[in-house]
């Protein structure tokens, strides 16, 4: 299920990012940090009353010198585009300027719910001064404190009232949830487009779709596929596309529910830096990867080539070795027809269940060829190993001291892990634990 968004807007200096970390909190990440890969925070996730949430702090998309109106104008856009809720947020100690009445002219036309957050309040004296804020026209104002962490409650309880209610989540292990991601221009609709007009695609009735995040469903030889979020694809032409802290917010949202990533690159401009970002965002996501080499019809196509494109791929993106690579064309639609099969496989991948005594074997053969490390006289026992989920597959590996579990020999038992089980495509996460 989509979990709701909830956008942060309001002029600079109103406290934005301080009510955003106060709501985020730190997110544990139970992954590895890829050298590189510095998350921008922007784009977290939130809980409250049980209720899990994404929030944007637009504040932080900030669109290089546009004039601060301009800016102003283009955040609210976004929470416009991107949010089920909007907070909006002024300054309890300024009064309402200018610059809020321009935000909530903008807002007043969305037809979203807004919250008016009234920040600033440190103490119970200032509550009286909130009353002028009823003026802008949202409705009752919530005065709080970011700062003190004061209020924040009832602000979220107006916010999650708004949220649709809760459905079920579906038990439909079959269909396959995939996003096609990458910086602007790599052709991502181009392909996403090509894929759904293929012969051998159906793709399904998408009439009462009615959230603007939409998914395309579809069909091909058999399997059932969902490309989730093509809509913001679509939805193109916003001068604030074009800024990298934006396409991070599309990249995030676009494979949050999403089993496989599809990474695309451009053949005719080679990888850049923030194709890496982009691809690193994926991965930390535990999700399955495919980097798609696509426009491969502007390069002089010979098995050399492809095979220099490889090698580059593999220096630039180590962290993905896992990560199959195709080569092809949205626009001529060459090889094209390669991809739909590589994107079931690797989902299967991610979602493989191996049986408790096939990974032990795995593990003691890899024992026998490789002893374990020895540190200050004492030596690591591996007392066995079992699957404690799947997408990605995640093993718990029990031991005498985790502290003798140097990573080199993780990643050694993680090579073998992958060479005795087909893991193409999919990261797979090892944790180490005592046994008690
Ligand atoms: P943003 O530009 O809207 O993201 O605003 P910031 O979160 O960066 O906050 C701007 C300034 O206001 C910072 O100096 C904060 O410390 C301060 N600030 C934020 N919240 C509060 C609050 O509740 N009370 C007071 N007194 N100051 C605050
Ligand atoms: P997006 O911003 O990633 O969605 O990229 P688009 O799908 O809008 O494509 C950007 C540009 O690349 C457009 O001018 C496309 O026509 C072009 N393009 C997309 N795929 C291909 C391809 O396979 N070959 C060539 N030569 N151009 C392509």
């Amino acid at each position: 299920m989509r979990k709701s968004v909830v956008a942060i807007v309001g002029r600079p200096n109103v406290g934005k990012s301080t009510i955003f970390n106060r709501l985020v909190g730190e997110r544990i990440s139970i992954v590895e940090d890829i050298p590189g890969v510095t998350r921008d925070r922007i784009y977290s996730q939130a809980e409250w009353l049980n209720r899990e949430f994404n929030l944007i702090d637009t504040g932080g998309i900030e669109a290089g010198d546009e004039p601060l109106l301009v800016q102003m104008r283009q955040q609210a856009e976004i929470a416009i585009d991107e949010a089920d809720v909007i907070i909006f947020l002024v300054n309890g100690k300024e009064g309402i300027t200018g610059a809020d009445e321009e935000v909530a002219k903008l807002l007043f036309k969305s037809n979203k719910p807004i919250v008016l957050g009234v920040n600033k309040i440190d103490n119970p004296e200032m509550q009286e001064t909130i009353y002028e804020y009823y003026s802008l026209g949202f409705g009752e104002p919530f005065p709080i404190s970011g700062a003190h962490g004061l209020g924040l409650g009832d602000l979220l309880d107006e916010v999650i009232r708004h949220f649709p209610p809760e459905e079920e989540p579906e038990d439909d292990d079959e269909t396959i949830y995939f996003s096609v991601i990458g910086r602007p221009n790599v052709g991502k609709s181009s392909l996403v487009n090509a894929l759904l007009n293929e012969d051998r695609v159906i793709v399904s009735n998408m009439e009462g779709t009615t959230r603007d995040a939409v998914d395309t469903p579809f069909t091909r030889d058999g399997q059932d596929y969902v490309i989730i979020d093509t809509a913001g694809m679509r939805k193109r032409g916003k001068v604030y596309e074009t800024t990298e802290k934006y396409s991070v917010l599309r990249t995030l949202k676009a494979i949050e529910r999403a089993d496989v990533a599809l990474v695309l690159i451009d053949a005719e401009t080679g990888i850049i830096e923030q194709d890496k970002r982009v691809a690193g965002y994926a991965h930390e996501e535990g999700r399955a990867v495919v980097i798609v080499v696509n426009k491969w019809d502007t390069v002089e196509s010979d098995q050399k080539a492809m095979q220099k494109f490889e090698e580059d791929i593999r220096t630039q993106f180590q962290f993905l070795d896992y990560a199959p690579i195709v080569f092809l064309s949205a626009e001529t639609k060459k090889r094209l027809h390669t991809l739909l099969p590589v994107v079931k496989m690797v989902s299967e991948n991610h979602a493989k269940r191996i049986p408790t005594n096939l990974l032990n074997d795995v593990i003691m053969d890899a024992i026998a060829v490789n002893p374990t490390p020895t540190f200050k006289g004492k030596r690591l026992k591996v007392l066995y190993a079992t699957q404690v989920s799947v997408k990605p597959p995640s093993f718990v590996i029990f031991v005498n001291d985790p502290e003798l579990m140097h990573f080199s020999y993780k990643r050694f038992l993680e090579n073998k892990i992958r060479e005795a089980i087909d893991y193409t495509g999919t990261p797979i996460n090892i944790f180490v634990r005592r046994r008690q």
